[in-house]
């Protein structure tokens, strides 16, 4: 694991970057969405504040990319100059997996892919953040209208998120976040919530 890796054990994600990874995952519903992740690292971990969906990738059921890989290069160029005068910059990913039938961890088309940003970003590391969506209905009593967040019972690291928009129906997302070194080792980061909105 790269030294720039050790100690880092966490995840925090400030909730309006909840919100923008949520938000573009419904809307490409069934296909997968993808995008960047802002942030910064801290003494225990990473910070994210901010993510934005790639507009141009190519998005399917199963998969998604860049419909080219130059576009990669340019936005991660264009975020650097964005962020000239902070630590903040583009710190990796995130992803969809569609459906209760798909996994909560890395396949290795994702490797592949993370391995092609991981050397455009000329970083020695890559945060991936992979999130599961299942749409849910039929529920046998009405369900209140909102947002829940808690960890997953039998894998702590990763955050639930349950959000309901109609009495009976509503969007289960599983957070898992990923740290992948140059060298393909891979350690699972504990994500949190951080409540502070900003951008
Ligand atoms: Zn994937």
């Amino acid at each position: 694991m790269h030294r720039s890796l050790q100690g880092k054990t966490s995840l925090d994600v400030y909730l309006c970057t909840y919100y923008n990874v949520m938000r573009s995952i419904v809307e490409s519903l069934p296909n997968e969405e993808t995008g960047f992740i802002i942030g910064k690292p801290r003494r225990n971990g990473f910070v994210i504040s901010n993510a934005y969906p790639i507009i141009t990738s190519k998005r399917k059921p199963t998969s998604v990319n860049f419909s080219d890989f130059s576009i990669a290069e340019r936005l991660i160029k264009f975020e650097k100059a964005l962020h000239a005068s902070t630590e903040s910059r583009i710190l990796g990913g995130y992803h969809s997996h569609v459906g209760e039938n798909t996994l909560n961890q890395l396949s290795e088309s994702d490797f592949k892919h993370i391995s092609y940003v991981l050397d455009a970003s000329k970083s020695p590391f890559w945060i991936e953040l992979l999130v599961k969506i299942e749409s849910r209905k039929g529920y046998q009593k009405n369900m209140p209208q909102g947002e829940f967040f808690y960890p997953l019972a039998h894998e702590p690291k990763k955050l639930k998120v349950e959000v309901y928009d109609e009495p009976r129906h509503g969007y289960h997302f599983t957070f898992s976040g990923f740290a992948i070194d140059k060298e393909g080792s891979v350690k699972e980061l504990q994500i949190r919530r951080l409540d502070r909105r900003r951008n």
